[in-house]
């Protein structure tokens, strides 16, 4: 078998295909060079590694399981298997990034951390790292999201971070971005920048994903274990910018027998203007300081998304992304509102496992399918629903 990876993987240059680069204000530019020119040689050192290593395994709790959803196969008829990255320290994918990036910040010799969140996930899992190293946290965040994400402010708090308001334009990511972008800007020497997914300019799309990557290296030993084979048929995985999809995609790249399935949010469905699914209804454009695919209106203005679920509700994709969807490697489907509740309120009844509202996109498109009943499904369980009660209780359906 020929390991076709690198051509899905960055390139010199920092493109993923026609996608990617640094797409950024010049004032940024000495900030992002910092980061571009140290990164691999940071987290290629043995040191660094034994510490990554040793906190995912310590702290965050891996190997996470690759657990056997019996029940859940019967329904489908196939071998499905669930990533378990819901059990990870703060319930999902995103600490395995912030670990990494708090020790590159650490090993620049950076004193300050800031970061942008939109539901706070992000934010949360910041401020986590910074508690556990001892940094000063800034999270800046939407005036409008910290009223609609009351929860996560205060967890932020109590951890010891300071959550900044966003209060320009509709106060919601994008300007809590900005602001984030200005406060860099003026801060560059002693401040590391924490992005959230594999999006933003060369090297984060990169550096995440490489941080991320860790779920499909378990996944990988997991399934020789289990299977004695290390390649899955299908790896199912929701796409918000695409950071818990890129980990668990990963080792498969080049792997062409192994089918990629990348969700993403459809809201009220792709015709009400009511959705987040960028593939769909997106064109090429600058997000964020990448190239990407992004909901846009004809003269380029960002189109405001929409999804039930907070993480999924971003107007672009990364370009780790645009690049498997241009090139054909993953198929991106598209799941309503509906279609992931009901898809969360099946598994919780079916396996006892209550899923994020974005993980349950991932599980919902399971329907779109007909497998064979020996093919091998892995779905990544990006996180757990603890966060969505609310969201669940309204939806009342269960
Ligand atoms: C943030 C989040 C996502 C979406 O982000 P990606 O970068 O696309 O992975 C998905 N699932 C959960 C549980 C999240 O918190």
């Amino acid at each position: 078998m020929t390991d076709t990876s690198s051509k899905y993987l960055v390139d010199e240059r920092g493109y993923f295909g026609k996608f990617g680069g640094a797409y950024i204000p010049e004032m940024l530019y000495p900030n992002v060079e910092e980061l571009r020119e140290n990164y691999l040689k940071i987290i290629n050192e043995h040191g660094f590694k034994e510490r990554f290593d040793q906190l995912l395994k310590d702290y965050v709790g891996r190997p996470t399981p690759l657990y056997h959803a019996a029940r859940l196969s019967e329904k489908y008829g196939a071998k499905i298997y669930l990533k378990r990255e819901d059990l990870c320290h703060t319930g999902a994918h995103k600490v395995n990034n912030t670990i990494g990036q708090i020790l590159v910040a650490e090993a620049l010799g950076k004193k300050k951390i800031i970061a942008e969140t939109g539901a706070g996930q992000h934010g949360v899992a910041t401020a986590t790292v910074c508690a556990l190293m001892g940094l000063e946290c800034i999270v800046y965040m939407g005036e409008v999201d910290m009223a609609r994400q009351k929860p996560n402010v205060e967890r932020m708090k109590i951890l010891g971070a300071e959550v900044r308001p966003a209060t320009s334009g509709s106060k919601t990511l994008k300007d809590a971005t900005n602001e984030a972008m200005r406060h860099w800007i003026n801060n560059p020497a002693d401040t590391h920048y924490i992005i959230g997914s594999v999006v933003g300019p060369h090297p984060y799309p990169d550096m995440v994903a490489r941080f991320q990557s860790v779920i499909s290296e378990e996944i990988k030993h997991q399934l020789l274990e289990k299977e004695g084979k290390s390649d899955p048929d299908y790896v199912f995985a929701c796409v918000g910018g695409g950071s818990n999809a890129a980990g668990a995609y990963y080792h498969f790249l080049g792997h062409e027998n192994v089918k990629l399935i990348a969700t993403e949010a459809a809201g009220l469905g792709n015709h009400s203007g009511k959705s987040a699914a960028t593939t769909a209804l997106g064109r090429e454009g600058v997000l964020h300081g990448s190239r990407t695919i992004l909901m846009q209106t004809d003269d380029g203005q960002v189109v405001e998304p929409y999804s039930i679920s907070a993480g999924l509700d971003y107007p672009g994709i990364g370009p780790f992304h645009a690049h498997l969807f241009d090139s054909g490697r993953a198929l991106f489907e598209s799941i309503t509102d509906e279609q992931a509740m009901t898809a969360g309120v099946l598994l919780s009844k079916l396996e006892g496992i209550i899923p994020a509202v974005e993980s349950s996109h991932a599980l919902a498109a399971l329907e779109n399918f007909q497998f064979k009943s020996d093919d091998i499904v892995v779905v990544n369980l990006s996180g757990r629903g603890d966060k969505d009660l609310e969201t669940y209780i309204k939806w009342g359906k269960y």
